[in-house]
């Protein structure tokens, strides 16, 4: 049983922890992420909410996404930390942003997509698998049995 990832935003008003690992980490350089994550690549782990713990108000910006899919990205209305993001296409999961975790180190991303839309400085990182766009589909990203 490895320890809960816990988090919350910048001024504690909200509050998460997942009991098991993301099914998912990744960079993302959509256009959208470049707003949120103030210029670079968002970075992201997808977490199954089963048995996860939320406390504290958010509000959401919905976005058309590249990918397709709406998404509502949910943010602290007090300090302006962007939180997560989820898609009605994918109930069950959030998109968390890994700098409002207690221990970001903890977790790294393991491919980069949308690099196509990235600006000519941006560092990529020659070991991690990149994707101009959407790239693969999220296989592991199923509900949990
Ligand atoms: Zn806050
Ligand atoms: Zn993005």
């Amino acid at each position: 049983m490895t320890a809960p990832f816990t988090g919350g935003c910048r001024c504690g008003a909200v509050r998460f922890s997942f009991p098991s690992p993301p099914v998912l980490t990744r960079l993302c350089w959509c256009r959208d992420c470049q707003y949120f994550a103030a210029g670079n690549a968002s970075v992201n782990a997808v977490f199954a909410t089963a048995g996860a713990t939320f406390t504290g108000q958010t509000r959401a910006f919905e976005t058309l996404a590249d990918s397709g899919n709406r998404l509502q990205r949910h943010f602290c209305p007090g300090c302006g930390t962007p939180l997560f993001s989820e898609a009605a296409v994918r109930p069950g999961f959030r998109v968390m942003r890994l700098g409002t975790l207690d221990e970001p180190g903890r977790l790294r991303p393991e491919m980069a997509i949308w690099t196509g839309s990235a600006p000519g400085w941006a560092c990529h990182d020659p070991g991690l698998p990149g994707h101009p766009d959407q790239g693969p589909p999220p296989a592991p990203v199923r509900a949990p049995a």
